[in-house]
Formats: structure tokens, sequence, C-alpha cells
């Protein structure tokens, strides 16, 4: 029996198991990681596979859910491991198709994730981290300050659970996840051990099979982190840029006081330049905010810092919040910006915005919902009930 594990295989578990709970949690193990557990048990490759399979292609919530696992294999694993992902608290669904789930990942701490059906397209909106440390002045995630990171269960756990809420893991079925960003609460560049392997997850054919153009990590520009990942993944990428010079972008994006424009510009450079297969370009997302980086200038301005820089442009009207003076700029202003960068010649979308009547809209993640405290956790269900309703009202 496993339970009298020898100290030796105790040691051997151990990097696969989680300190919280004291097991493994399968969810959460990427494939290499899977099939180093097997090995452990002294089990074949295959045996990762088939696990892989009945979890994230079948949706299997047990492990004695796998009827083509030997009995005997099931009991070990039941004492070692489980299945374990975020609860969801709430699940909405907005008059546009949109779905929003708010998940809730132990010690009252809660993420969203949102899926957005476009034709035969489905993008889910992935969260990497509770809150967010970076602060950006027009984000609410920012506002929340930052809790602690999302584990590789917790990340890919979004994908899991938004799958099977449209019972869509079989292929064929009428809403499927397709397209994947990482652009829900937090910034995936300093969750990075997690994000790669849920990365990797999403993209592996016993996982989502997702393919790495429909993949997308979005960051605020942390370069250290930037310049290593393409030596372990080679999804698409996003930077949110929001400012045509340093001098306006060290105010929005903090970030940018250490990494500034430039040195981003050439790093998002030098990690496509590292990817095989060419015409690969940067998405630059530029958040347009009233009377702050919304002129015709600064579309000038933007237009000539990105002449060489090969990417398509997603201009995101911002998306008001309590906790904001912000605004977002009229219908013109918008075209006329739009106008300007695509006189220039860059591939210029304009982010409609999507799930308006249910606050799933992009920057309205979770905000109302933070609890970032510790109370009991009757209060906490409480405040979760309250502010659940204030959502969905
Ligand atoms: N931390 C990462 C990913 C999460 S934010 C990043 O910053 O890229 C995802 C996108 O939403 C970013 O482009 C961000 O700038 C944008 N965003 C945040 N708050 C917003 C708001 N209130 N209105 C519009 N866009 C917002
Ligand atoms: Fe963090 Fe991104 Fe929000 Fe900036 S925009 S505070 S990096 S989540």
């Amino acid at each position: 029996m496993v339970a009298e594990a020898s100290p030796q295989r105790q040691a051997e578990l151990a990097p696969y198991t989680d300190p919280d709970t004291g097991k493994v949690n399968l969810l959460g193990l990427s494939a290499e990681r899977m099939e180093a557990f097997f090995a452990v048990l002294g089990e074949k490759r295959f045996r990762a596979q088939q696990v892989l399979k009945w979890i994230h292609h079948l949706g299997a919530e047990q492990i004695d859910d796998m009827t083509n696992i030997s009995k005997k294999l099931r009991a070990n694993l039941n004492e070692i491991a489980e299945i374990r992902a975020p609860e969801i608290v709430m699940q909405k669904d907005s008059s546009d198709g949109t779905r929003k789930f708010i998940m809730s990942v132990t010690s009252g701490s809660q993420i969203e994730t949102v899926f957005i059906p476009d034709g035969d397209r489905g993008t889910l909106c992935v969260s990497s981290q509770v809150g967010c440390s970076l602060d950006c002045s027009f984000c609410s995630t920012g506002k929340q300050g930052f809790q602690r990171d999302l584990k590789v269960s917790e990340i890919i756990g979004q994908v899991w659970l938004a799958a099977k809420s449209y019972d869509s893991l079989m292929p064929g079925a009428d809403r499927r996840v397709t397209n994947v960003v990482m652009m829900g609460m937090g910034e995936p560049l300093l969750n990075f051990d997690n994000v790669v392997d849920a990365m990797n997850l999403m993209r592996n054919d016993y996982g989502y099979g997702i393919s790495k153009r429909r993949v997308t990590l979005s960051t605020s520009g942390v370069v250290p982190a930037l310049a290593k990942l393409s030596s372990v993944t080679d999804v698409s990428l996003a930077i949110s840029l929001h400012a045509p010079n340093d001098e306006l972008r060290n105010e929005l994006v903090p970030i940018n006081r250490k990494y500034p424009i430039e040195l981003l510009l050439a790093t998002c450079r030098q990690y496509m330049d590292d990817l095989p297969d060419t015409h690969r370009v940067t998405t630059v997302e530029y958040t347009l905010i009233k009377g702050v980086n919304d002129s015709t200038a600064q579309a000038q301005e933007l237009a000539i810092l990105l002449k060489d820089f090969p990417c398509k442009i997603n201009l995101i009207p911002f998306n008001p919040f309590s906790l904001s003076s912000y605004e977002k700029p009229g219908q013109n202003t918008i075209k006329r910006f739009q106008t300007t960068l695509m006189q220039a010649g860059f591939i210029t979308t304009v982010r409609t915005t999507r799930g308006d009547d249910i606050d799933a809209a992009c920057g309205q993640l979770v905000g109302q919902v933070a609890d970032k405290t510790r109370r009991s956790a009757r209060y906490q269900q409480k405040q979760v009930d309250e502010s659940v309703v204030r959502i969905i009202k």
C-alpha cells in the first residue's frame, strides 16, 4: 500500500505533492510531470497519457472514473493523489453569449474567467494570479494588490471547468474552447513556471490540443521573463503598451520605469525571431483613455514608434470601474485613432465590449468580489453571496 510508502518513495513523490493538501493533484501535472510521476510509481509512459486523456479529454472528476486503469493502481492513486479544481462560485451568461465565471481558489480568494463565443471560435480569458502587483493606473485588478500566484491546477482548472460547463470536451461539440488568452487577472510572466506548464497542457494533444497561434500570453512587459520565454514555449504574444512614449507609459504602466519601451520592443522582437516559423507578429494592446492617450498626435507618435516593429494593434476602449476617474473616449475619437493607425499601414482592430450586462468586460475582473481580509468561513460565504448579487444586478 502506498499509505505505507517508504521514506524514499515519499521523498520521490514530494516534487509532485501539493503542500496545502498533502496529495498529488493530477489536474495540475503537465504531460512531462505526469510521466515523471508515473515513473516514480514504476508505471510506463502510456499510463500518464491515459490519465491525461481521462482528465482533459473526458473531464474525469474521480480517479475511480478511469476504468481502463487497474483497480490496484486506482487504489494506490486514491491514497496519494486526487483531481482538485477551483470551485465555481458564480456562473452568469450574458445576452450576447459571453459566460463569466467567478471561481474560488482557497481561503476566500476569487478569480475570474470569461468565455467569449464568436462564430466557430470560443475564446477563454484566463487568470494567472489572484490580484496583481504591477498597479497599472487603469486596471481594477491592479487596485486589489497582489495576493498570490495561481497553481498550475488553478490555471488549467479554469479551462477544464469552462469546457465542462458546456459539456464540450468531446470533439464536435458546439461550444468549444478554441482559443485561450492569458488576459484575466494577474501578470502571467510573474508566475512564469506555473503559467508555462499550464500553457503547455493547453497546447499538448493529451491536454486540449490548442495550436500555438491560439494561445496568447499578454504581458505588461516583464522583460527578463520575456527574454527566456522562447526556450519553453512558442505561444502568441501580446504586449500591453498603452502609450507611445516612456514619459506617459511610466505613469500608466509603472513597470515601464524598470523596463522601458525600447527594451520591451527589442525583447519581443527577439522572442519572435527565436520561433522557428515566420510571419508571427506581436499584438500590441492599447487601452484608449479619454484625454490621456487618445489624441491624433499620440496615434501618429505610436505609428512612428512601431514603424519597423512587426505587429497588429488592438485598441481597447477603457472600461470604467468604481475606483477609477478615467473615462472611455467617444466613438469618434476611437474611430479617428484607429484610422490614423490604419492609414500608416497597421492592421488595427477595436475590441468590442462583450458581456456588458454581466460586468464581464475587460478590466472589470472580480474587483467587486475581492475579499482580501481573513474572515470566518461563514462571513466569507455571506460576502460572496452579497457580491454575487451585486454583480448580477
Ligand atoms: N497583466 C497582463 C494581462 C492581464 S491584463 C497585461 O497587463 O497584459 C489584460 C489586458 O486588459 C491588458 O492589455 C490590460 O492593459 C487591459 N486592461 C486592464 N484594465 C483595463 C480597463 N479598465 N479597461 C480596458 N482594458 C484594461
Ligand atoms: Fe497587472 Fe495587467 Fe492589470 Fe497591469 S494591466 S495591473 S499588469 S493585470
